[in-house]
């Protein structure tokens, strides 16, 4: 069974903007896959259509065999983009907590799991720290500890690292890698431009045309994971 379905989907804007047109694609669990093309081609609206905040015109989206809607109630999801949205009054651990409060397991669980997951991304010192003493490749280390915190078994992310430097997002690159393989079950969906990045990540680059909003090629990438 696949993990994420699309068949024939479709999305039409109210204002008549077609944004994907009759996408077919099924994910499998444990895939790496990234959406490129350039912008407008429909990669944000993938994942809103995911994510049950956009509905479908036409066609099937399922996810692990539930419709968007359902899926979100399952809370499994979790989701990365660019500008991270961290509480600025927060100190890191309460902002990486977050997830966990929100759904009411115990602080004293909570801590620790936020305090694994912010090992994972080397910022196991920095857990009293506010978010604006932070650098740019730190606040994203902080975002995507956030969304491990609550062991999503599909992590979507938007353009993460657009904003940071070159060898910043290479690190950033490489830690990402890092942390799917330490947990083949996660599924990631990643959108980039960049189709250095694309390739340098995913085991699949689902390559986007702009009109009108179709996958025009499935490329699998045959990474030598170390
Ligand atoms: P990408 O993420 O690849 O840049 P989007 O999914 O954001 O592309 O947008 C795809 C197309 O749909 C674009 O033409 C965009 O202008 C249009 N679009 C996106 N959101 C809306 C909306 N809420 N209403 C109308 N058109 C939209
Ligand atoms: P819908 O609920 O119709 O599927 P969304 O909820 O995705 O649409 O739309 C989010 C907001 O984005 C809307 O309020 C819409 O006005 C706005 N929007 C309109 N045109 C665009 C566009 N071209 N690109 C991005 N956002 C847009």
């Amino acid at each position: 069974q696949a993990f994420v379905r699309m068949s024939n989907l479709s999305k039409v804007y109210p204002n008549g903007t077609v944004a994907l047109n009759d996408v077919n694609l099924d994910i499998s669990e444990g895939e790496f896959i990234s959406f490129v093309g350039p912008s407008g081609c429909g990669k944000s609206t993938i994942f809103k259509l995911i994510t049950g905040l956009s509905g479908h015109t036409s066609g099937e989206l399922s996810i692990l065999g539930l419709t968007p809607k359902e899926a979100r109630k399952a809370n499994n999801t979790s989701f990365v983009f660019q500008d991270h949205t961290l509480l600025p009054w927060s100190t890191v651990i309460d902002n990486v907590m977050l997830p966990l409060s929100l759904r009411g397991d115990s602080r004293k669980e909570s801590r620790k799991e936020a305090e694994r997951v912010l090992e994972m991304v080397g910022l196991r010192d920095y857990t009293k720290a506010l978010p604006r003493m932070l650098s740019g490749g730190m606040k994203m280390r902080v975002s995507i500890a956030r969304a491990l915190v609550s062991k999503p078994k599909l992590l979507l992310m938007d353009e993460p690292f657009a904003a940071l430097d070159e060898i910043t997002r290479q690190s950033l690159q490489d830690e990402l890698l890092s942390i799917w393989q330490q947990d083949r079950s996660m599924t990631v969906l990643f959108v980039t431009h960049n189709v250095f990045e694309a390739v340098f990540l995913s085991s699949r680059v689902a390559v986007m045309t702009p009109r009108p909003g179709k996958i025009s090629n499935i490329v699998p990438i045959d990474v030598p994971y170390p």
